[in-house]
């Protein structure tokens, strides 16, 4: 008797700009997605009105159906807890808000950051950015060329940063004139993109893309945003060989949120599965105390076990570093550190 072969679903990926027209924006129809009933769910659907829901697709195909605990849903899913108010907690934990010329942020000496960008492809819960106002930064090409000169007339400035929002929203044409400008600067050694736009939509790896890298005459860093393992899946992992092949540094930060990957298995998992991506692991971020997110809060001391834990599991160079963002220092603090400064 022949053996029943299971047949392996097959994954048909659609154009990034598509994916991105068509996210999930309404908790009723996630839920209805995943087989989850909508019981409390007027309280938590009206979160929505505090930071939009966001989800693309291909993010929602990587969640286990009929799991409210499923650490990818927990990442973008609506809460009522999000109404409460904890002391400590604001609408701009790392003082951007105030302090920003058009466009670009410049806390660090050596680095510049450009806001590509205002919005990402997914709306994460607990981002430090939910109550940005990306409105107020959306640049047209003099205010880009204001932004440059500032990178120019600098000299201590070696490396730009395409962050956002997400910098890979642009179209690649725009990007291929942005980083044409900014390679012809001579004090300029690496560009680095922080990007969670090919973890949740991975058409976004596309040829156009690619050929842009291609021809790209500065070394690319780029920085992922992988929160758990069950983010990279076979479509990704295919992704990020593409671009390693195209020469590109692939670096991974994730945040460090509770219920989501708060245990020391999940954080073995993530480096482990990372590895084989070819992803190094970069930094394990304790949540910005932004208000809206206090229940995915890690205390320092958790998170200084977990630490532990993952240290005595892992070789060293799948170690991320613990650090926090303190509004007004020039870098990441090292949360260890905090405790013997
Ligand atoms: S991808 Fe990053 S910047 Fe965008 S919503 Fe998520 S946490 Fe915020």
């Amino acid at each position: 008797m022949s053996r029943m072969i299971p047949k392996i679903p097959v994954t048909v990926e659609r154009p990034w700009q598509k994916e991105l027209a068509d996210c999930i924006t309404d908790p009723s129809e996630l839920l209805a997605r995943l087989n989850l009933s909508a019981h409390e769910n007027e309280a938590d659907s009206a979160a929505r009105e505090l930071f939009a829901m966001r989800v693309p697709r291909p993010f929602v195909a990587k969640m286990v159906a009929g799991d409210w605990h499923d650490p990818l849903f927990r990442q973008v899913y609506t809460q009522s807890a999000e109404f409460l108010q904890e002391p400590g907690f604001s609408h701009d934990p790392l003082d951007e808000q105030d302090n920003i010329t058009p466009g670009i942020l410049h806390k660090y000496q050596s680095r510049a950051l450009l806001i590509v960008r205002g919005g990402c492809a997914i709306n994460c819960r607990y981002c430090f950015r939910r109550h940005f106002p990306y409105g107020d930064n959306h640049l047209n090409k003099r205010d880009w060329m204001v932004a440059l000169q500032h990178i120019r007339s600098d000299n201590n400035i070696n490396e730009v940063i395409l962050s956002g929002g997400d910098p890979l929203m642009a179209k690649d044409d725009f990007l291929a004139w942005l980083c044409d400008q900014i390679s012809e600067i001579p004090h300029i050694r690496r560009l680095r993109i922080h990007t969670r736009l090919p973890v949740v939509i991975p058409s976004r790896v596309c040829e156009d893309l690619l050929a842009w890298i291609n021809s790209l005459n500065l070394p690319l860093v780029m920085v992922l945003h992988i929160n758990h393992a069950n983010e990279i899946d076979p479509l990704l992992a295919t992704r990020l060989q593409q671009l390693k092949r195209a020469g590109v540094t692939l670096l991974n930060q994730a945040v460090l949120l509770k219920g989501v990957n708060d245990s020391a298995d999940a954080l073995e998992a993530l480096s482990e599965r990372l590895f084989a991506a070819g992803v190094l692991p970069y930094y394990l971020h304790m949540l910005d105390k932004v208000q809206g997110a206090q229940h995915f809060d890690v205390s320092d001391e958790r998170a200084r076990e977990l630490m532990a834990e993952i240290i005595r599991r892992l070789p060293g160079f799948l170690v991320p570093r613990l650090v926090r963002e303190i509004a007004g220092q020039p870098g990441k603090t090292p949360v260890d550190l905090l405790l013997h400064p």
